[in-house]
């Protein structure tokens, strides 16, 4: 499905699927997961480990990317049309290395995103097709910490995102051309939001980190350096596994997300 007009954003499908799970059991039947993420290298970033862990235990995970990530070039050479297609493979050959089912693209202005209609139609869009039990996707209320400034897009994404889940993609009568066009209603189960601030959900991705740090190195314009990102990395999910909280021993590495339980 394509739609290249900015004005109705549509998931662009390429690549394959992939499922997700929480804590065992909780969720009966298959799991499907949907990762929304703003620009390509955050679905890694955020729930590379997670995602990857998922799909090996047979979940199906689908990535869906809302910005081209024309912007993310200090190149001289480098121009945003070049940009945006290497870009999109490099996501492509990422979601293959976690082992995704699906990458899918709404193709939206990098840097140019709010939580409004137009990018909530695309995601809504999204989850009335792929039909997830779990989203991840940005936490929408990070802005910043000591050091570091959230990036707009991913704010407006994630703020999008949980408008998409509730109440707009369960609700028939939003965006009714969906159900016209044969995609019904969708109640998600469970949101994981990575980058927050008050994680309640960790998940030991130690078997895993590796296949996490090749997926990000499909990133080539984006990380000049892999070692140095191996490094920091490993130091994130270190430092995550320490407020991890469960009942089995720390992990070595840990991917962390505020949880979000949606009564049925
Ligand atoms: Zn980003």
């Amino acid at each position: 499905m394509t739609d290249s007009s900015r004005n109705t954003p549509d998931p662009e499908q390429q690549g394959s699927r992939g499922q997700p799970g929480t804590e065992p059991g909780e969720i009966e039947g298959p799991i499907t997961v949907l990762v929304i993420a703003a620009h390509p290298d955050d679905p890694e970033f955020g729930a590379g480990g997670t995602t990857a862990l998922w799909a090996k235990q047979g979940r199906e995970i689908f990535q869906l990317v809302c910005t081209n990530g024309e912007k993310g070039s200090s190149d001289p050479e480098m121009t945003s049309e070049k940009l945006v297609a290497l870009r999109e493979e490099e996501q492509l050959a990422a979601g293959r290395v976690l082992g995704a089912k699906k990458t899918m693209f709404l193709r939206l202005p990098d840097g140019e995103i709010s939580p409004d209609l137009t990018l909530r139609r695309g995601i809504v869009k999204a989850i009335r097709m792929v039909r997830p039990e779990i989203i991840i996707t940005h936490d929408p209320t990070s802005v910043y910490t000591d050091s570091s400034i959230n990036h707009p897009d991913h704010r407006a994404v994630g703020h999008a995102t949980l408008d998409s889940v509730y109440p707009t993609a369960r609700d028939r009568l939003n965006f009714p051309e969906h159900e016209q066009a044969g995609l019904l209603p969708h109640k998600v189960r469970e949101v994981l939001l990575w980058g927050s601030r008050e994680p309640n959900f960790f998940v030991d991705i130690a078997e895993v980190f590796d296949t996490k740090i090749a997926a990000l190195t499909c990133h080539k314009t984006q990380i000049p350096n892999p070692d140095e990102l191996a490094k920091r990395m490993r130091e994130r999910a270190e430092n995550l596994a320490k407020e991890y909280t469960g009942d089995d021993p720390r992990p070595v590495y840990a991917e962390g997300f505020r949880r979000i339980t949606l009564m049925r």
